[in-house]
């Protein structure tokens, strides 16, 4: 199953960098997921059989979800397009293949319970899980 095993990546790169901040556990996960990603819901459905038994059990799973933005070239600037589908600008109706935003899945922050203060930027985690998140479109 495609999703467990980017689920299961994601787990381990947070529980890496949960353990190499000697956090005992992992309490909330936070995730920037594109609108476009199709990952929202089998996430959820992953998440506890990934997490179990490692140091992300029970953790809260927190989703931001990131909106569809597209380029328009003729425009010049940022648009957000019709519909999901629908990559035509708004405005003057030429096509918008260039997606700013919408694909990604990123972890965002993670929190763990040895300093309930101590948030730690997980940037390092992107570039793995987008280029699996790829494979769905
Ligand atoms: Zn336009």
């Amino acid at each position: 199953m495609h999703e467990l095993t980017i689920a299961k990546n994601l787990i381990d790169l947070v529980c890496e960098h949960a353990a190499k901040q000697k956090a005992e556990r992992v309490t909330a996960i936070y995730i920037r997921l594109g609108e476009l990603s199709s990952f929202n819901r089998a996430l959820h459905f992953c998440f506890d059989r990934v997490t179990t038994g490692t140091i992300c059990e029970g953790a809260k799973l927190h989703i931001e979800t990131v909106p569809l933005t597209v380029y328009c070239d003729t425009c010049q600037c940022e648009k957000r397009p019709g519909g999901r589908y629908n990559f035509r600008c708004f405005d003057c109706g030429m096509p918008t293949p260039k997606v700013v935003a919408g694909r990604e899945m990123q972890v965002s922050a993670i929190k763990l319970d040895f300093a309930p203060s101590a948030w730690t930027s997980a940037r390092l985690i992107n570039s793995n899980c987008q280029s699996a998140v790829a494979c769905f479109d």
